[in-house]
């Protein structure tokens, strides 16, 4: 186990903190470890005293973990670092069995479309010269197909969150951080959704990198985290649920900006209201300046929203934790001025929000006052109306990553042929038996919605990097073309039954 020289050690606990398989903790403010220690060397690196040391030797029943450089010393009945290798009784197995069956059973259009198995279990070939752990050919509809498969720890990843939301969340540009520490940055919104990046190449590499990869998988394996962005609010976050922002469990997705909700709802706006001002954030609306408004027979009522000017009917909204992420928490705000020589007594001007989510009336009094009204049921169904074209708030969730560096030996002598071929559509490219999407341009740089995926397929190494299934699909022609390992291919049923026998005794064991 490792070596700590109590004298440095001050007992600030980021060991016990960072460890990934628990096996050091802090006791009468001293460093403590336990005999399951893998030497996997975080909490060496997260010391700030240099108090921790590895040990020359390992205990004698321990097993060197080689499937990656972290070469994890595993005792019997314990998992290495990555929590996938486990000694059983004296031997290192991928706890979790090859997974063959895809997490979508849609038909294939091409042959090469989809994996014969999925990457996951498949355990990780290191160092990467050595061929991929499996590479497996079956007939797809009269085609010899080869799949190559790999669970390839890969530096470069990360993963995009998706959050349909309006509520602010914090500034473009802003650091998000877990328990304190920096695991990545707010992007730019899309259409309705606010953008996270976490992880990334650097943030791996950088000093909160194992927190940074442990936070990448736990998201994309669908468990729930804690993220708190600088200046801005604190996000609980899973994907497929609703966000919880600030401990508000936001409901709906804005139907589109301020200016866009007038422009699908002006004639049903215009039947029950003379004004109606939809805060968002990005563009406010005003119905009657507005060209929608004018389309369905209005005029400028002389109402002048507390937002700044666009063009006619669209305002730039202000970002921040009011009604539709704007800083307008009172609707009577939202009316900045009313024209005099425009409006007129009993003029009836809502406020509501993209989300249609609330709403306040206000009808000018004989003084051209806004007084605050009840809602009518006309109005209330108009509202009503837009609140039913949101779609529900959500996380959605993004892998990232790059295949384009030495996890390609396992599949080729010639890597570059297999990039060629991924970009040719020669060779498809899945994570976990999901489709990928591959950007542009040089390398092998993809992006899985990881809702694909199959269930809990991401895992992590404390180089560190995350780890990911990985295959690739392709003719064995094409394979053989590209310079693969045509003498390791073992035919699918083959490799099936062979697993089925290992279970079986397995199971008796
Ligand atoms: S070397 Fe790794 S397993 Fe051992 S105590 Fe440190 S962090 Fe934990
Ligand atoms: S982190 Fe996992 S793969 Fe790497 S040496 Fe440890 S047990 Fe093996």
């Amino acid at each position: 186990m490792v070596v700590i020289e109590r004298e440095k050690c001050t007992g600030c606990g980021r060991c016990a903190r960072d460890c990934p398989v628990a096996a050091i903790e802090v006791k009468a403010k001293k460093a403590v470890a336990a005999e399951h220690c893998v030497h996997c060397g975080v909490c060496l690196r997260v010391c700030p005293e240099a108090a921790l040391a590895l040990p020359a030797a390992i205990q004698t029943e321990a097993l060197t973990c080689t499937a990656c450089p972290v070469r994890c010393a595993i005792l019997p009945g314990y998992f290495g670092a990555c929590r996938r290798y486990l000694n059983r009784g004296g031997e290192l197995v991928r706890e979790r069995e090859l997974v063959f069956d895809l997490p979508e059973s849609r038909p294939r259009e091409k042959a090469i479309e989809r994996p014969l198995l999925t990457g996951v279990g498949a355990g990780t070939a290191y160092p990467c010269c050595r061929p991929a752990p499996y590479i497996v050919q079956d007939m797809v509809d009269g085609v010899e197909v080869v799949t190559v498969v790999t669970e390839a720890p890969l530096s470069y990843s990360g993963v995009k969150l998706k959050i349909d939301t309006n509520f602010f969340i914090g500034v473009e540009g802003a650091v998000v951080r877990r328990r304190g520490r920096v695991v990545g940055r707010v992007e730019t919104e899309e259409y309705g959704s606010k953008m996270l990046s976490i992880g990334g190449a650097n943030l791996l590499t950088g000093k909160d990198g194992f927190l940074a990869a442990r936070t990448i998988v736990e998201i994309c394996n669908g468990e729930k985290v804690t993220l708190k962005v600088e200046g801005g609010a604190t996000l609980e976050l899973q994907v497929g649920k609703k966000p919880v922002i600030n401990g508000i469990e936001d409901q709906k997705m804005r139907v589109g900006c301020g200016s866009a909700t007038v422009g699908m709802f002006a004639a049903a706006l215009a039947r029950v209201v003379d004004e109606a001002i939809v805060l968002d954030h990005h563009v406010v609306g005003l119905l009657s300046e507005h060209f929608a408004g004018e389309y369905v027979g209005l005029k400028w009522s002389g109402v002048v929203p507390n937002a700044r000017r666009s063009t006619r009917g669209r305002y730039f909204g202000a970002h921040g934790t009011g009604w539709g992420g704007t800083n307008i928490h009172d609707p009577r705000a939202a009316i900045l001025e009313i024209k005099r020589e425009l409006a007129w007594p009993g003029m009836k001007i809502l406020v509501t929000e993209t989300t249609g989510q609330q709403a306040a009336l206000f009808v000018l009094d004989d003084a051209l006052e806004p007084v605050a009204a009840e809602l009518t049921p006309e109005i209330k169904e108009v509202v009503a109306l837009i609140s039913a074209s949101c779609q529900e708030a959500r996380v959605s969730a993004v892998y990232t990553g790059g295949t384009g560096g030495s996890a390609r030996a396992g599949v080729t002598r010639y890597p570059l042929r297999l990039t060629e071929a991924v970009h040719a559509g020669e060779a498809t490219l899945t994570i976990g038996g999901a489709p990928t999407f591959i950007l542009p341009g040089g390398g092998i740089n993809f992006l899985v919605d990881v809702e694909k995926v199959v269930p809990r397929a991401f895992t992590w190494v404390p180089t560190p990097a995350t780890v990911a299934p990985v295959e690739y699909t392709m003719t064995r022609e094409k394979y053989r073309e590209m310079g693969g390992h045509l003498e390791q291919i073992v035919d699918l049923s083959r490799l099936k039954k062979e697993k089925r026998k290992q279970a079986k005794e397995a199971g008796k064991r």
